[in-house]
């Protein structure tokens, strides 16, 4: 049997660098090793775990996989969907949910991060969050799931509850493990954290025109271009890692040196950062709109990804069901 391989994007629009180079990238180089059977879907259940717009949901659970499929993913050897189409997923996770305790869920960064920005929704969904995708990846029984830097504690809480669902019901769960890319982690535009979905101005969106693109890195903040140190943090370091993602390791070390001597002029650095990450955007969005004149393509996509997900799925729940000594008759 192959291995297998999960991960999923939340359908909080459309893609960004961040996601393209922490994320999608690694689904790439997944799909394309034959000793992987890959599965990538739409995280529309953890969509919902934010205040979200009820009317934009599909949109946007389609905005996401028509990018998938613009970025490469082949639904002829990934299977590509959206998480609600599958039941057994909930179904996991309100199971797996009795196997952690509500301390461990309190504790984890990336939950007391989200209380902070959205003090009026900590909802139990928000706490559960981890639980869901630790069910997403277990349920697929995958061992490998190519995500950014940030999920790692997400991880680690599917690997403390494969352990015990293997010890305690004789499961064989492997405990997953990250799939690392260059980009694991992609700097806000803003100088500050990551570049993300839920804060405007931090990303550059894969649809982006070169001059939304010319217009956002103008935004990002600089300083006077020399010093005696190069910044490690803040909006001068976070322009370098993206010279040095778009344009390569030699470009960054180049600005180094000029930092250190005759001084960076910003302007031009952002313009031709700009064109670099354009001209990688460019045959993504010509590829994008194949998929957009043909909605009922995408649509079949959807739903026969759904189709072969479900089979798998229900083999793990039927399993899960018997080991834990719940009723059932399949
Ligand atoms: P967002 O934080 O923008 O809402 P998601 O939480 O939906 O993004 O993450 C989708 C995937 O993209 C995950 O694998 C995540 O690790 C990755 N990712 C998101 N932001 C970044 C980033 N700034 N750098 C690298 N990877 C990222």
């Amino acid at each position: 049997m192959k291995k297998r391989v999960f991960s999923g994007t939340r359908a909080t629009g459309r893609l960004h660098l961040g996601n393209y180079l922490g994320a999608v990238k690694g689904y790439l180089e997944l799909q394309n090793n034959p000793e992987y059977e890959a599965i990538y879907m739409v995280m529309d259940l953890h969509a919902i775990t934010t205040p979200y717009d009820k009317a934009k949901l599909t949109e946007n659970t389609r905005n996401v996989i028509m990018d998938y499929l613009a970025c490469g993913l082949d639904p002829e050897k990934s299977i590509i969907t959206a998480q609600s189409l599958i039941p057994e997923h909930t179904y996991l996770a309100n199971i797996l949910s009795s196997e952690i305790t509500v301390a461990r869920m309190q504790h984890l960064p990336t939950f007391k991060e989200k209380v902070k920005q959205y003090p009026d929704h900590v909802t139990v969904a928000l706490l559960n969050y981890p639980v869901l995708m630790a069910a997403d990846i277990l349920l697929y029984k995958a061992g490998l799931v190519p995500v950014g830097i940030d999920q790692e504690p997400h991880l680690e809480v599917a690997r403390e509850i494969a352990r015990k669902m293997n010890e305690k019901y004789g499961m064989d769960f492997p405990e997953p493990k990250r799939f690392a890319t260059s980009g694991e982690y992609v700097s806000s535009l803003t100088g500050e954290g990551k570049m993300s979905k839920s804060v405007e101005g931090s990303y550059i969106s894969l649809t982006d025109s070169l001059d939304e693109i010319k217009k956002k890195l103008s935004g990002a903040p600089t300083d006077s271009g020399q010093g005696e140190k190069v910044p490690e943090k803040g909006g001068v370091a976070n322009l370098l890692q993206l010279v040095e993602l778009f344009e390569g390791e030699g470009k960054r070390k180049e600005y180094e040196t000029k930092y250190l001597g005759e001084g960076i002029r910003y302007g031009e650095l952002k313009t031709e950062l700009a064109e670099a990450i354009y001209k990688e955007l460019e045959p993504i969005q010509k590829q994008r709109k194949l998929y957009e004149d043909d909605p009922s393509l995408v649509d079949r996509i959807i739903k026969e990804g759904a189709q072969k997900a479900r089979k798998i799925a229900l083999e793990t729940i039927n399993e899960v069901k018997s080991k834990m000594g719940l009723i059932n008759y399949e």
